[in-house]
């Protein structure tokens, strides 16, 4: 039998068990999430402000699962502690940003589902994360109970685009599991070109390129977004010099069905080289 049957039918026996050992539950959103600076997690902001309405709008779930551009893996990974810790993975920032803490528990439960679910790749549970910012930043105002069970993926940064897109839409079926999926990153991410003078001006190229990708995934044109290193050439390596903080949209991209069109939000820019644009698919 050929690989890619076997593979089909280990997935199938995964979500059969995933059906079976747990009781269904109404289907939870996938948000790409444009994180940004760390301190957009405790600063009272345009783009906080947002993560704290959706936290209010959002149906609540039995978990979250965070796929963070701050946590590069050799291998693919899920965190599997009961109780991940608060990683302050910066420098530079006030002190009362060090002393947040995210306590929410982790699930040991749903990291091993996960890992049965993944067939496309071998995942292995991890012991040793936690939660990066580019998870509890978003889910502190998202969430300030911090009582929802949160668990991360981890990136295989080596991967091209197709792997990571198509880990996403084996991940798609977590949604119908009542677990809530965030990809955090940001759709143009040069920290070498921020304009820390705070002019309000945005780089013809930023604009370029977060114009570009928007087209490609309202027009459906998935293999673009997905060839986007060889279609935009110079114009991909000024907004992404490396891509960590991209490979999160392909994840949530290999999420969207049929029926979901990619609601935007936070749509600005931030230091002129930041693309905050984020969008939710729900159905
Ligand atoms: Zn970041």
């Amino acid at each position: 039998m050929a690989t890619a049957q076997l593979a089909g039918m280990s997935t199938l026996n995964a979500l059969q068990q995933l059906g079976a050992s747990l009781p269904p539950a109404p289907r939870m959103p996938a948000m790409f999430v444009g994180h940004g600076s760390p301190m957009n997690a405790i600063e009272d902001n345009i783009y906080h402000r947002k993560w704290q309405e959706l936290g209010k709008q959002l149906p609540r779930p039995k978990a979250i699962l965070s796929i963070s551009a701050h946590w590069l893996t050799p291998d693919t990974r899920v965190t599997a502690m009961a109780k991940p810790k608060t990683i302050h993975d910066f420098g530079g920032f006030p002190k009362k940003l060090f002393d947040q803490e995210y306590p929410a528990p982790g699930t040991p439960e749903f990291a091993e589902l996960t890992a049965k679910l993944l067939t496309y790749s071998h995942v292995a549970p991890d012991y040793n994360w936690g939660l990066d910012h580019g998870t509890w930043s978003v889910l502190l105002p998202m969430f300030p109970l911090a009582n929802i069970p949160v668990f991360q993926l981890g990136i295989v940064y080596a991967q091209p685009p197709e792997y990571h897109y198509q880990l996403g839409k084996q991940l798609n079926a977590l949604r119908d599991k009542g677990v809530m999926i965030i990809g955090s990153g940001n759709m143009v991410h040069n920290l070498g070109r921020i304009d820390w003078d705070g002019t309000g001006k945005v780089y013809d190229w930023a604009q370029e390129f977060d114009t570009k990708i928007t087209g490609w995934i309202d027009a459906g044109d998935t293999a673009s977004v997905l060839n986007y290193q060889k279609i935009m050439g110079n114009l991909a390596d000024i907004a992404h010099p490396s891509n960590d903080h991209f490979l999160p949209l392909f994840y949530i991209l290999g999420m969207k069905q049929p029926n979901e069109t990619p609601e935007y939000f936070n749509d600005k820019f931030d230091m002129g080289s930041i693309s905050m644009r984020s969008f939710i698919l729900r159905s």
